[in-house]
Order: structure tokens, then sequence, then C-alpha cells
């Protein structure tokens, strides 16, 4: 993945459930990236949930 901001190839940094780290949230992972040239970082949260009615 490239840097939106600088276009530099970012750093992997970790993935995380978020019933671990944020309950609320839609999507059930959440990937840490950084760029090392710019310092940004990324939280990409992906996998939606399903939502059941009833
Ligand atoms: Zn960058």
């Amino acid at each position: 993945m490239k840097c939106f901001y600088c276009n530099k190839e970012v750093r992997w940094n970790n993935d995380f459930d978020t019933e671990d780290t944020n309950p609320e949230s839609e999507h059930n992972i959440v990937s840490m990236y950084q760029c090392d040239n710019c310092q940004t970082w990324y939280e990409v949260y992906h996998d939606k949930k399903i939502k059941y009615n009833g």
C-alpha cells in the first residue's frame, strides 16, 4: 500500500481484533500501517460485521 501523502510504501505494523480494541466498531479487524517517510499512521478497518435483523 502506498502512502496517500508522500506515495512511499507504508509498513504494516499490526492487526487487532476490534472486539478487543473497539467493540463498537462495525468491522471485525483493524490493521495498523505506518509511513516511515512522513510518519503518517493508518488504521484500516475491514471485514465488516454482518447485521442481522431480529
Ligand atoms: Zn508518507
